[in-house]
């Protein structure tokens, strides 16, 4: 092979170091742009080579017009004897992300407009988003609104909202070969663990691994806003684009739900057989699911005009679990140990991206005596653990130069490293010559 070999990582490690990331990051009022977000992506500069580029508000992008920048320093709203009833020091999912900057008087009648709550689920703070209409508002628990009496508020939203600049993290691996390898997060959420700082986590694990070992591929990891971040790296990035030959979007892959992928549009690239492929040898429950034109920046990248190889890795979906959008996406809906068994779902992917290769039997007249050459029978210690002996015959019987490592793997229905560890051993034995390393998608 032509990748280095390196210590397989520990994904049980990776996975407390994730939650560890997740929770310096959590108590950040992240956005779509301004301080919350600029102070994410450095906290991801201190362990990944993330450059940052910052695209001016008014930026034409495709169809989009980069917003204003919105900063937020405080906001609360007091009742008539001077008490903070909602107070965004306390969550920053109190107020409304994006709100304009108010400094009024009001009833509880002209206030209640500008006041979410989830009346089913009345113990959480729902999040909401005010981006592309200019609103000011706040969230609370059902069960605080009901507490709200008859009288005079005070409110106060110290924000500014104005041109300025929308901020892009971009980390870059150059592998051996330009075809790249795009990781999506979205990285605009405030206090919310799993949409959000699960998938940013998972990234970073993810660049710090491959930074620490030779890679055939390159691997581009892209820290952005949600939708109009991947619109604008998309319209500032065209030249870029043709390099990519594999993707994945990572958002919510740190709760209990089961591993789940969404397939690309084209539905039948590398990306979206190897990951159907690890998910199926996993022996764990899990989920494949088609594209469909909604969900997160998967929606940009696999747009007609791109239709990029671009799936989703997440566990459960979004908008269909209880905590989505509230305050009980927390730090304690996320742990350490779904993160790692994502981590090694997704790792297995990367690995089928990096490893898949073809081979051509050169002992294709009926079957060639593996005995002799200590590959098969009795000699146990020689065929423990790597490859077993169906392996063995599956790679020299589908190695006819049309079948790759991963559809020997799907039609044998065996972990792709099972079949790459037969391969390999049966090359050395002088069994299969390699045709080829580097199969697009
Ligand atoms: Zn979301």
């Amino acid at each position: 092979m032509t990748v280095a070999e390196t210590a397989q990582p520990d994904p049980e490690a990776l996975g407390r170091e994730m939650h560890a990331l997740a929770t310096e990051l959590y108590p950040l009022c992240r956005s779509i742009t301004g301080a919350g977000l600029r102070e994410t992506l450095r906290a991801i500069q201190n362990r990944i080579p993330l450059s940052v580029r910052e695209v001016p508000s008014g930026t034409q992008v495709f169809d989009w017009t980069v917003p204003n920048e919105w900063n937020i320093r405080d906001a609360w709203i007091k009742n008539a004897r001077g008490e903070k009833v909602v107070d965004f020091a306390r969550h920053n999912l109190h107020v409304v992300n994006y709100s304009a900057p108010v400094r009024a008087k009001m009833s509880l009648a002209e206030l209640k407009p500008h006041l979410f709550s989830l009346p089913d689920q009345p113990d959480l703070i729902p999040y909401r988003t005010s981006y592309y209409k200019e609103s000011w508002g706040f969230c609370l628990a059902h069960h605080d609104l009901e507490r709200l009496s008859d009288e005079e508020y005070e409110v106060c939203v110290d924000s500014t909202l104005a041109p300025g600049r929308m901020t892009l993290g971009e980390c870059f691996l150059p592998g051996k070969a330009s075809d790249e390898v795009l990781i999506s997060a979205h990285s605009c959420h405030p206090s919310l663990a799993n949409d959000n700082l699960s998938g940013i986590a998972l990234a970073v694990a993810l660049a710090q691994t491959l930074g620490r070992q030779t890679n055939r591929l390159s691997y581009r990891f892209l820290f952005l806003p949600g939708t109009i971040g991947s619109i604008t790296w998309l319209a500032l990035n065209e030249p870029i684009v043709p390099n990519i030959r594999h993707g994945l979007v990572l958002t919510c892959v740190g709760d209990s739900g089961q591993a789940t992928y969404k397939k690309s549009r084209r539905g039948d690239a590398l990306i979206d057989r190897a990951m159907q492929q690890v998910l199926e040898t996993s022996g764990a429950a899990h989920r494949v699911m088609d594209f469909y034109p909604y969900g997160y920046d998967e929606r940009q990248y696999c747009s007609p005009g791109f239709n990029l190889p671009v799936g989703v890795f997440m566990r459960s979906q979004h908008g269909t679990f209880p905590e989505y959008h509230t305050s009980a996406d927390n730090l304690g809906f996320i742990q350490p140990e779904f993160l790692a068994d994502s981590f090694r779902r997704v790792w297995g992917a990367l690995e089928i991206l990096e490893h898949n290769a073809s081979y051509r039997n050169l002992s294709p007249m009926c079957e060639p005596r593996l005995g002799k050459r200590g590959l098969y029978g009795g000699t146990g210690g020689q065929r423990a653990g790597a490859f077993d002996e169906m392996a063995l015959l599956w790679v020299l019987n589908l190695s006819d130069g049309e079948h790759d490592l991963l559809s020997i793997a799907e039609r044998a229905g065996m972990p792709f490293g099972k079949i790459r560890a037969a391969a390999s051993a049966l090359e050395k034995a002088g069994l299969l010559a390699s045709t080829s390393t580097a199969l697009g998608g």
